[in-house]
């Protein structure tokens, strides 16, 4: 039996690819921890792996809204958040660890204290990225702005700090990109397809395309009109109530069958959800849907493009109408786009949304290529090639 430690940040998103390893290794009699969140609890326990709460201390959480939002797109901020994140976890995961003495640490590309932890005790370690990996060829699918690049520069001595604060901590970190990038030498598993991933060809055997993790399909729902449109702006950023609105105006008393997933943020606070219920009978609004089970019925999908949502619409074959938030999903967008399964959302108007979401009904060539892509995505390894890679990794007993 082999011991295994996850670590994932607290984002569905991230967690729920990784939920299908874990099912695999504990059905292969190995034993799992995992460092998340305690929404997550019980996803994790149900298949059988210890889950152990990091939420107290989660930094992220402590942040001022206007500080939050800037997550990701300022790197001094994000790095500070990251080392103090590190730093906080740092005696309670070394000396579970120390206890533990795991053969190998698997940990999502954006929980970076786990890779720093694996570096600091010399624990093997795979890297899990559930978005596309990242290298000189393909980050230029993910074009990053000037602003962005000169406000990375300006806020080097901020980082280099914060890299310093780990190091008299003991982790041999020298740069940024240490926890930040993945090398061609990094054990890497990456959920997607060699096809759908830009310039798979540039990343080294290291690199295991093992495909999305999708689940099967567990709910029937039922289908009202010929046509189902499916809308749903993901998890973490959806309370869009100006955006849905235009939605549902664009569809209201149509022939189309439309499911809006609009996030819990709207029934909260100001925004109320009551404003989005008296909506038209071809309409359903929920917080939250099975969204592979509606996804098994749609014919079209206007989403933000995150990793996970366009994995499960193309592997369901359901062409996209894409309408991206985050320079991230720009760049998901970007390769539905140049494979020719989708097509973005160019203005925010009812009107542009209608006849967006049209031309996607009407043209059988999305369809097509978003078959392709979903079968590029059934030839890969899936749960069962992660596993693999892993227990490969995993060091001598
Ligand atoms: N999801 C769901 N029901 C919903 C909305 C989302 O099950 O009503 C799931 C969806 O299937 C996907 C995840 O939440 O697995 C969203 O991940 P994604 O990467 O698309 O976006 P994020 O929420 O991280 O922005």
């Amino acid at each position: 039996m082999r011991k295994i430690v996850f670590f994932c940040i607290p984002a569905h998103g991230h967690t729920n690819p990784t939920l299908g390893v874990v099912r695999e290794l504990v059905q292969r009699g190995h034993a799992v921890w995992y460092y998340s969140y305690t929404p997550f609890r019980e996803k994790i326990e149900s298949l059988g792996a210890t889950f152990i709460a990091c939420d107290d201390y989660d930094t992220e959480r402590k942040l001022t809204p206007k500080d939050a939002a800037r997550i990701g797109k300022d790197l001094a901020l994000s790095t500070q958040v990251l080392v103090d994140t590190t730093l906080a976890l740092d005696d309670m995961v070394c000396q579970k660890m120390q206890e533990l003495r795991p053969d190998c640490i698997v940990a999502d590309s954006m929980a970076v204290w786990g890779k720093a932890v694996a570096l600091k005790l010399g624990i093997p370690f795979v890297s899990s990225t559930t978005t596309f990996a990242f290298n000189q060829y393909s980050a230029k699918i993910m074009k990053q702005s000037v602003t962005q690049m000169l406000g990375m520069i300006f806020s080097m001595p901020r980082i280099n700090r914060n890299i310093k604060r780990l190091q008299d901590k003991g982790y041999p970190i020298k740069s940024v990109l240490d926890i930040l990038q993945n090398d061609n030498q990094t054990n890497t598993i990456v959920y997607t397809s060699p096809d759908f991933q830009p310039c798979s060809e540039t990343f080294s055997d290291r690199y295991n395309f093992v495909g999305p993790s999708v689940r099967p399909v567990t709910e029937e729902i039922v289908k009202t009109r010929e046509k189902l449109i499916y809308i749903s702006m993901g998890t973490v950023v959806n309370n869009s109530l100006r955006f849905y609105k235009k939605c549902i105006s664009a569809f209201a008393d149509t022939e189309y069958q439309v499911i809006l997933s609009v996030g819990n943020s709207i029934s909260n606070g100001r925004l109320l959800m009551e404003d989005l219920v008296t909506v038209p009978e071809n309409i359903s609004v929920k917080n939250f849907v099975d969204q592979i089970a509606v996804l098994n019925k749609a014919d079209v999908f206007l989403s933000h493009c995150g990793m996970n949502s366009v994995n499960e619409s193309l592997y369901y074959q359901v062409p996209l109408v894409m309408y991206p938030q985050t320079t991230e999903q720009a760049g998901v967008a970007a390769r539905v786009e140049q494979l020719g399964a989708g097509i973005l959302l160019k203005k925010e108007t009812s009107d542009s949304i209608r006849r967006t979401i049209e031309q996607v009904l009407n043209t059988p060539s999305y369809y097509e290529s978003a078959l392709a892509i979903s079968e590029g995505f059934k030839r890969c390894s899936g749960a069962k090639g992660a596993a693999d890679q892993i227990l490969t990794l995993c060091r001598n007993p």
